[in-house]
């Protein structure tokens, strides 16, 4: 087995012992390996075990492994990072997903572009739940005026919530933080919205995120590797 299939391997056992300990099927929840500053080649490895959806953490930088990797047609691209004006035209053309969205300006920009050949662009509304003003993310009271809003833009297709909590070893912080972003998906899909993705649990909390009602783990240091230091940011 190669380095990337034992590790990659290992965070599906992982995501299966916390479904199971959790009362829930594995199959509920997706594995989206986080590919930031990791070379193509690498992604094209764990490609070939089977691994289909990946993130990026930077347009310009997830645009440039798009198109290395354009002979794999079968992956989807989610986009996890901060997403400014002006870098929306090159988003809504390369990602399948946007995880990362908090105002109501970038959902607009991103129907507006959204190329008519391809299919509707996923997103997901980023969630501060930690309070933390170095995060991104809208208040959790926040988050359901603004998925409604995505919910009727026509080249979006509202998915759910994403988050991100604190860096934190502190299990009961990082569960209360996990409820408040469950609280939000649940909100939306109590209104009628038609949301299915509750985006959260990192390499080190998954465990915790899936007992807490997770469907999307994005996972990168536990499948890559570290990362270089240089570029961690995860805001
Ligand atoms: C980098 C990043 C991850 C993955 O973090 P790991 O600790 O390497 O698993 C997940 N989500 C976001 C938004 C990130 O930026």
């Amino acid at each position: 087995m190669s380095h990337y299939e034992k590790a990659w391997q290992a965070v599906r056992d992982r995501i299966e012992v916390a479904a199971r300990g959790a009362g829930r099927s594995p199959q509920t929840i997706e594995l989206l390996a986080v590919s930031k500053t990791i070379d193509a080649n690498a992604v094209r490895a764990v490609h070939a075990l089977g691994q289909r959806q990946f993130g990026e953490n930077q347009v310009q930088e997830g645009a440039r492994k798009c198109a290395q990797l354009a002979d794999l047609t079968d992956v989807q691209w989610h986009l996890i990072g901060p997403l400014q004006s002006n870098k929306t035209q090159l988003a809504a053309a390369t990602f399948a997903w946007v995880e990362s969205v908090d105002r109501l300006k970038t959902a607009e920009r991103l129907s507006a572009q959204r190329p008519m050949q391809l299919p509707r662009l996923n997103i997901c509304v980023q969630v501060n739940a930690s309070g933390e003003a170095s995060k991104s993310g809208v208040a959790p009271s926040g988050a359901l005026a603004i998925a409604r809003a995505v919910a009727v833009l026509p080249r979006l297709q509202l998915r759910g919530i994403m988050g991100i909590p604190e860096l934190t070893r502190d299990v009961a912080r990082l569960r209360a933080q996990f409820r408040v972003l469950r609280e939000c998906f649940e909100e939306c899909a109590a209104a009628g919205l038609p949301v299915d993705t509750l985006s959260m649990g990192m390499s080190a909390d998954l465990d915790i995120a899936i007992a807490e009602g997770s469907t999307q783990v994005r996972v990168g240091t536990a499948i890559f590797g570290q990362r270089s230091k240089n570029n961690q940011s995860n805001a």
